[in-house]
């Protein structure tokens, strides 16, 4: 690129210097061009004051008025100087034409050497990552050699049971003449799904560095460009290099950027989509596995996908990649501490039991903040202090010390807070209070997080009901003491609502609307194949769901003041101890309801 430049440079020079010849030259009156035979006239009528004769083959000169003329002269002329001398004519004598070949060369073809050069350059650049015009149908798969950065399983903890699903495929892609022996058909793809930062990534690299075989990977997201038949075309041109290269592992993640549902959407940026997808189908169609080929794809979300793609000879192989338990996380965290240097002693086992809910990534992201934070303090090694500042960072966003809120905000935020946690405190089933903050956080002027006990990932209709409460608690609180709510309830408002609403219509827990699944939510219907059918029932059903709503938020709104009317004095307690404290402990609270944890469900 730096030689690109200086060529870039050079040319414009040469431009400049060639404009500047012309527009710089001295104005030359015109010279006159005589044939010879006139200006031999000339001489002989003594009209000629000089004569510089160039070379052999012309003459320059003027005349006795100071007109300029030149002329070619015959060759062996022996007479021509005799005849100017008889006529007084003052003759010099040049050896060559003035003009060197290589200023006549640059004078004549300069502008297009000057555009040449600068169009191979354009080209070169549109072929480069800033233009890529001339590249587009290329696949634009990102290729990672065995030899360098090998993943192994070593670098991955928690999900034991992929492991063992993908152990046949690393086996396979080692010695495939041992599965063709025995005629058995390896799956060809493999759709790997689960929540963001679980690991799906690393896992399909694992296999890769484990069979030490090179790793393509592309994003679905990649295919898809404003050019109908660019995403077909890079598809192509994506298995077009795995063949090149088999034994391999190609890599697809985000696939539902491109493998949606057909039909489900509309206007033509769509049937760009659908042709990438048509064209991947064909091509894991095509493809034999014994060819070496394995396709590992990504997705959040395996609920939107094709079918087609599922279909047995496709990904037929499905790998649900779970967010870690507690043992898990654990692990996760030892293999990412390796990075960094602990306090001796220090526990992962009590990091990893305060931290449920937490992906891979989130555990990675963990032990970096606990360094960045320990760092801060000038500590030389990592203590649990830190864990936790990190973790509190994570789940409620980072501290917005430089906020200033008006005495008036903080009582109301306190009060809001304190709702919300004594709510969640005097609830059954609910999450127990982790901290509770008026310090702002994130985009909130005050925080209650919950850090869940277990792993539990099914929820009854006790604990749902529960969260409705919790989440009309800060607006309740606020209404008791102040008589009047603020904005700050509107996330709560919604969140109340989310929650009743997929009770009602999703989980069947109203009695009234019954078992019924009334979920089509699925904003990534709303255009397209479900165009104009975003509801599937009825006015009347509609409005059954509506009134329960209501009378399910309104019942929860009234249960959550109820609540704290019974509890006042010690919701102002709570309000007191966050003016003061600005951060308390869920603990704290249990202990000035003169408990040690929440009730039991039976209480
Ligand atoms: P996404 O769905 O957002 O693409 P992903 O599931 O592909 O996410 P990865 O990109 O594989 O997640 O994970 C991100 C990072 O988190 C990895 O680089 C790794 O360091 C860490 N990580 C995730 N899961 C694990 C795990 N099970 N063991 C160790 N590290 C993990």
């Amino acid at each position: 690129m730096k030689n690109e430049n200086l060529l870039i440079i050079f040319s414009i020079l040469v431009l400049a210097v060639l404009l500047m010849n012309i527009f710089s030259s001295p104005v030359e009156s015109p010279k006159e061009t005589l044939i010879y035979s006139q200006f031999a006239y000339q001489v002989r009528q003594g009209q000629v004051s000089t004569a510089n004769i160039i070379g052999e083959t012309s003459i320059e000169g003027t005349f006795l008025d100071g007109r300029q003329f030149q002329t070619n002269i015959p060759p062996n002329n022996p007479n021509l100087v005799e005849m100017l001398r008889q006529n007084d004519v003052q003759i010099s004598y040049s050896p060559e034409s003035g003009t060197p070949w290589y200023v006549t060369l640059l004078v004549h073809w300069g502008p297009f050497i000057f555009i040449f050069v600068i169009w191979i350059l354009l080209m070169k650049r549109m072929q480069g990552p800033a233009g890529r015009l001339f590249s587009l149908g290329k696949s634009k798969a990102q290729r990672v050699d065995p030899t360098k950065k090998r993943i192994t399983f070593q670098d991955i903890a928690g999900v034991q049971e992929c492991k063992d699903e993908l152990v046949e495929i690393i086996e396979y892609l080692k010695d495939p003449s041992r599965f063709r022996k025995l005629g058995g058909r390896i799956p060809k793809g493999v759709l790997m799904s689960g929540s963001p930062g679980t690991g799906k990534t690393l896992l399909a690299k694992a296999v890769a560095g484990e069979a030490e075989v090179p790793f393509f990977s592309i994003s679905g997201s990649d295919f898809v460009e404003m050019f109908v038949g660019v995403g077909a075309s890079r598809v192509r041109d994506l298995f077009e290099e795995g063949r090149k290269n088999a034994p391999c592992i190609l890599f697809i993640d985000e696939i539902d950027a491109v493998g949606r549902s057909r039909g489900a959407g509309l206007g033509s940026g769509n049937d760009e989509r659908e042709q990438t997808l048509n064209q991947l189908l064909v091509e894991m169609d095509g493809f034999d596995a014994t060819e070496g080929i394995i396709v590992i794809a990504a997705t959040n979300r395996p609920d939107v996908l094709d079918p087609a793609l599922l279909r047995p000879g496709r990904f037929d192989r499905q790998v649900a990649v779970p967010l870690p338990d507690v043992r898990g996380r654990e692990e996760i965290l030892k293999i990412h501490a390796q990075k960094v240097v602990l306090n001796d002693g220090i526990n992962l086992e009590k990091i990893a039991k305060g931290t449920p809910g937490f992906s891979g990534a989130d555990l990675k992201n963990l032990v970096n903040e606990a360094a960045l934070g320990a760092a801060r303090k000038n500590k030389t090694a990592l203590t649990l202090e830190d864990f936790e500042y990190a973790r509190d960072k994570i789940l409620m966003g980072p501290e917005r010390h430089s906020m200033v809120m008006s005495e008036k905000e903080k009582r109301s935020t306190a009060y809001h807070e304190a709702g919300h946690a004594l709510v969640a405190a005097l609830t059954p089933k609910s999450d127990p209070v982790h901290k509770v903050t008026i310090v702002p956080r994130g985009r909130a002027l005050g925080v209650t997080s919950f850090l869940p006990d277990n792993d539990n990932r099914a929820y009854d209709t006790e604990y749902l009901a529960g969260r409705v409460t919790i989440a009309m608690g800060g607006r309740a609180a606020e209404e008791i003491i102040f008589d009047e709510v603020t904005t700050g309830a509107s996330n709560d408002i919604q969140q109340a609502t989310s929650t009743a609403r997929d009770m009602i219509c999703r989980y069947g827990m109203s009695e009234i609307v019954g078992p019924i699944s009334l979920d089509n939510n699925d904003q990534h219907y709303v255009f397209g194949r479900d165009f104009g059918k975003e509801r599937e029932y009825s006015d009347d059903t509609a409005s059954v769901i509506d009134h329960e709503l209501r009378k399910m938020v309104i019942f929860h709104d009234n249960k959550a003041k109820q609540l704290l009317r019974d509890h006042i004095d010690i919701l102002h307690r709570v309000a007191d101890m966050l003016m003061e404290q600005e951060t308390i402990d869920g603990s704290q609270i249990l202990a000035l309801l003169g408990q040690e944890q929440n009730p039991s469900p039976t209480s």
